[in-house]
């Protein structure tokens, strides 16, 4: 009997936190089978495959890489252009990868802003050394890089074409798992562009909550309320983003009690998940007591409405800032007004010989805040 070749599987981590790897050691009993079809050539956290030794694969000869994380640096970009080299089948794997998720809440700032934040202005930093990490610094021993970062975070998909997207924070393994093994097993695949391991409808389809859709008369967090375990959580004045968020987990935050935050991003055909949020709270709050007062006094009443919620940027985008409209224009804005910090590195890095190298325009000398 002929024995099937096995797969090859490939997985990366770009910008994100370690949840996406992690939800592939939560397939449980699934990953026997992953392990049975394939084999893991690359994947920096479990194996040690080293890039050059990837560079050096044939092209197209992976045939599935599960890409998550979001494009921060060069680097990442230029591992997301490697591994689509490599892979047949490049998946972008959870919300980082699909939308920008938490990484992708740093394009309300500059890298400006974030290297001073971090390195230079916390109490816990001894910032009297100026010590800010720079993109290229020679030592005796010759040229240490660190990847350059962008002024914007993008989404897997800006940088190269991808195949198929599972969304989530991280995946759920009852939809990522049975996902995986479809595009492993290579038949009957959905249409490329297609999203996997989700539903098309929202977190409210799969809610077992009463919705009554009772206006809200005031918004709440949640630790100021014990909410009903039975009632729509949003007309219990909880900013609940089921509504606005694409289906696939089973409903499991509303079901443990906690409102949904939206990690599955959109749902099919939503183009702004925090812009559909927004319009469904404006349409589920009450705005009878300053009926027939005017447009200031109906101002005043929405704002302190709406004054409840501290951040709101990071409560309707916090899974799909880099997707969505407000980003478009915060960096039309930030291209129009503040000056780009970075400039690219210079074509081909001298070899680390100890031979000084062309510097870099505008490294990352940040300024002290005065
Ligand atoms: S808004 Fe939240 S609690 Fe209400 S039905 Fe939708 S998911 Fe359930
Ligand atoms: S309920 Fe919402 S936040 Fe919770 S896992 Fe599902 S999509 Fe994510």
């Amino acid at each position: 009997m002929t024995q099937r070749a096995k797969k090859k599987l490939a997985i990366y981590w770009a910008a994100g936190c370690g949840g996406c790897e992690i939800s592939v050691v939560n397939l449980h009993e699934t990953l026997l089978e992953v392990a049975q079809l394939a084999d893991l050539v690359f994947c920096p956290c479990l194996v040690d495959t080293k890039e050059d030794e990837l560079a050096e694969m044939p092209d197209d000869s992976i045939d599935v890489a599960l890409i998550n994380g979001a494009i921060r640096n060069d680097h990442n970009e230029e591992m997301a252009h490697l591994l689509r080299r490599k892979a047949k089948l490049v998946v972008a794997y959870g919300s980082c990868a699909n939308s920008g998720c938490v990484p992708g809440l740093s394009n309300l700032g500059t890298v400006d802003d974030h290297l001073r934040t971090v390195y230079d202005s916390q109490p816990t930093t001894d910032s009297t050394k100026g010590t800010i990490p720079q993109p290229r610094v020679e030592v005796p021993e010759g040229v240490l890089r660190l990847p350059l970062l962008y002024d914007q975070v993008r989404r897997l998909k800006d940088v190269v074409e991808i195949d198929y997207a599972i969304p989530g924070c991280p995946p759920e393994p009852h939809q990522s798992g049975p996902a995986i093994l479809t595009l492993l097993h290579g038949e009957n695949l959905p249409p490329r562009g297609a999203t996997v391991g989700a539903g098309p409808a929202s977190v409210c389809e799969e809610c077992p909550r009463t919705r009554k859709g009772k206006l809200i008369t005031s918004l709440k967090r949640t630790w100021e309320i014990d909410p009903d375990p039975d009632l729509c959580l949003l007309d219990q004045g909880l900013v609940c983003m089921g509504i606005a968020t694409r289906g696939g987990c089973g409903g499991l935050c509303p079901k443990a009690n906690m409102p949904c935050i939206g990690c599955y991003g959109s749902p099919e055909g939503v183009r702004d998940q925090g812009a559909a949020m927004a319009a469904a709270l404006g349409s589920a709050v009450d705005v009878t007591p300053s009926r027939g007062a005017g447009d200031d006094h109906a101002g005043d009443h929405a704002r302190q409405l709406f004054d409840a919620i501290p951040d709101w940027a990071g409560t309707f985008y916090k899974f799909t800032l880099p997707s969505s409209m407000l980003d478009n224009a915060a960096r039309r804005y930030s291209e129009r007004d503040e000056p780009q910090l970075q400039e690219p590195p210079p074509a081909g890095d001298p070899a680390p010989t100890g031979t000084p190298g062309p510097a870099y325009g505008a490294p990352w000398t940040v300024p002290a805040r005065g």
